[in-house]
């Protein structure tokens, strides 16, 4: 294998792992290393007629705790996965911000969903770094979606 940060690593499908240096930072960067690349798992997604989509959303998860979710919509399976490798898991769709999914059961209309929590009691400065950490996967994730980071919706729950 290529030194780490070589820009001659490749993906399992053979194309060039894409160097942007914030996501290199991101420790999704190499895992998505050993999964086709955004080209082709997008790709896939179009024959598949699945317009994947990602749900960002605050949700209060226990007294005290609250966590940034997001979810992804009518994923191929090869995306669903890369996202199980990065920390993704099968669950039900969340209604509300109140209301998250229930366990996976094997419906058809899953989701995959991450989870970042935080106490509510913690440092402001924290939950923005947060927020950034979001924006970084979210900027990764974008290139995995067929319509782009037009995909992405903030605030809104899968329909
Ligand atoms: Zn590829």
């Amino acid at each position: 294998m290529d030194r780490l940060g070589s820009s001659k690593m490749t993906h399992r499908c053979g194309h060039p792992l894409s160097s942007v240096p914030a996501i290199e930072q991101h420790e999704a960067y190499l895992i998505r290393a050993a999964f086709p690349c955004q080209h082709c798992l997008c790709e896939m997604a179009r024959k598949q007629a699945l317009d994947t989509h990602a749900y960002v959303n605050l949700q209060q998860l226990s007294p005290g705790m609250a966590a940034f979710v997001v979810e992804v919509t009518r994923t191929s399976d090869e995306l669903g996965d890369l996202l199980a490798a990065v920390g993704y898991a099968k669950r039900g769709r969340s209604r509300d911000e109140l209301t998250p999914g229930e366990l996976a059961s094997g419906a058809a209309d899953e989701v995959w969903r991450k989870e970042f929590w935080f106490a509510t009691s913690t440092d402001p400065q924290h939950v923005i770094s947060l927020v950034d950490h979001i924006k970084l996967e979210m900027s990764w994730l974008g290139e995995y979606l067929p319509g782009g980071v037009t995909s992405i919706d903030f605030c809104s729950f899968p329909s």
